[in-house]
């Protein structure tokens, strides 16, 4: 089925000296089965066409206009997405993978809230599927499917994949630039909410008497561990435009690996608010494996041992204790990368239910 719908290819085997029939060896290809990929930054949307085995194809990029609305915003994204599907109706299989940093309901991709692009109850997957004719194969239809998800999510989707998470058996990603974010992926499957909304892990209380958060309340963990937690620690100033945040935070970084008191207090400050909080998850969730991405994963590789020595000393099993943490390894296309997994899953797990006839 998948030899006669394009998405594999058979090739002679090369293992001169061996006897007997040899088995059949498959290729896939690339172009068999392709997900447009995109990722909605703050400052526009990046568009990625992936292909099966998770090679990206071609990458494109428009930003925001910013005198849009939200409706002209989504209706330009339709419109580009339109234009990138019909170049590629040669495809057996093409779907719509969108992620999306904010809360997103997951079983009809309904955008709660985006802070970052001040999107609030978006009903981005009905609007996509509609202005794509998704499903509707052969009456003007340009892709079979859309999907929309967290980015937190696709990224350990990306990681467990192909990435820092292969091979865990329950996977804790967890990911912070501006605020956390986490997915949990459990024997392949996204864990999430009956109501779609689940892993909002950044919104955990740790300190009643702690910071304001964005999200209203105080005292979230996103407070004490994401960037703006770690300037505030080190007595940087938040830099006004958020696209300079990341370089304040990567100055911090240098200045803690250069060994300045200030920098590495701060450091020694979030690593061990991280660990407080990875050890509650931890003991709720059962990882065998935990993935920190985003600025995390330069934070923890600089100084892991506050965060270990939390999770030492409130551990209750050796599980719990030792639990392997490592960087994640597919940072700058995680949410490209899942958004392709997480669109392909269809295909994979029904070929004969979701391919064209050809
Ligand atoms: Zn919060």
């Amino acid at each position: 089925m998948l030899v006669r719908g394009g998405l594999l290819v058979e090739r002679s085997p090369e293992l001169p000296g061996t006897r007997g029939r040899p088995s059949p060896v498959f290729d896939t290809v690339p172009t068999g089965a392709t997900v447009l990929a995109v990722d909605l930054a703050v400052e526009g949307f990046r568009l990625a066409v992936v292909g099966l085995g998770g090679r990206v194809l071609s990458r494109h990029e428009w930003p925001w206009d910013p005198a849009a609305s939200t409706e002209q915003s989504v209706a330009t994204l339709v419109e580009r997405l339109r234009g990138a599907a019909r170049r590629r109706t040669a495809a057996p299989y093409q779907a719509v993978g969108v992620a999306c940093w904010g809360i997103v309901r997951g079983r009809d991709g309904f955008v709660h809230l985006a802070p970052n692009l001040g999107w609030r109850d978006v009903a981005l997957g009905a609007l996509l599927s509609d202005g794509l004719g998704a499903g509707r194969a052969g009456a003007g239809g340009l892709v079979q499917h859309v999907v929309v998800a967290n980015d937190a999510d696709l990224g350990a989707v990306a990681e467990y994949r192909r990435g820092a998470g292969a091979g865990a058996r329950r996977l804790l990603y967890v990911h912070s630039d501006v605020g956390v974010g986490g997915g949990i992926v459990h024997e392949g499957t996204v864990l999430g909410a009956s109501g779609g909304y689940a892993g909002e892990i950044g919104h955990m209380t740790v300190d009643p008497r702690g910071v304001r958060c964005r999200c209203g309340a105080v005292g979230c963990w996103e407070t004490e561990v994401d960037e703006r937690a770690l300037l505030r620690a080190a007595g940087v100033p938040d830099p006004p435009e958020p696209a300079s945040l990341a370089g304040a935070v990567a100055g911090v970084l240098e200045d803690a690996r250069a060994g300045r008191p200030a920098a590495v207090e701060a450091v020694r400050i979030v690593s061990t608010a991280l660990g407080t909080g990875l050890a509650s998850l931890v003991h709720i969730l059962g990882p065998d494996r935990i993935v920190l991405g985003g600025y995390l994963a330069d934070l923890y590789a600089l100084s892991p041992v506050p965060t270990r020595r939390v999770l030492q000393e409130r551990g209750f099993s050796a599980e719990a204790r030792d639990v392997p943490i490592l960087p994640a390894s597919r940072r700058a296309d995680a949410s490209f990368l899942g958004a392709a997994e997480y669109a392909l899953e269809p295909l994979l797990s029904d070929p004969a239910a979701v391919l064209r006839p050809r």
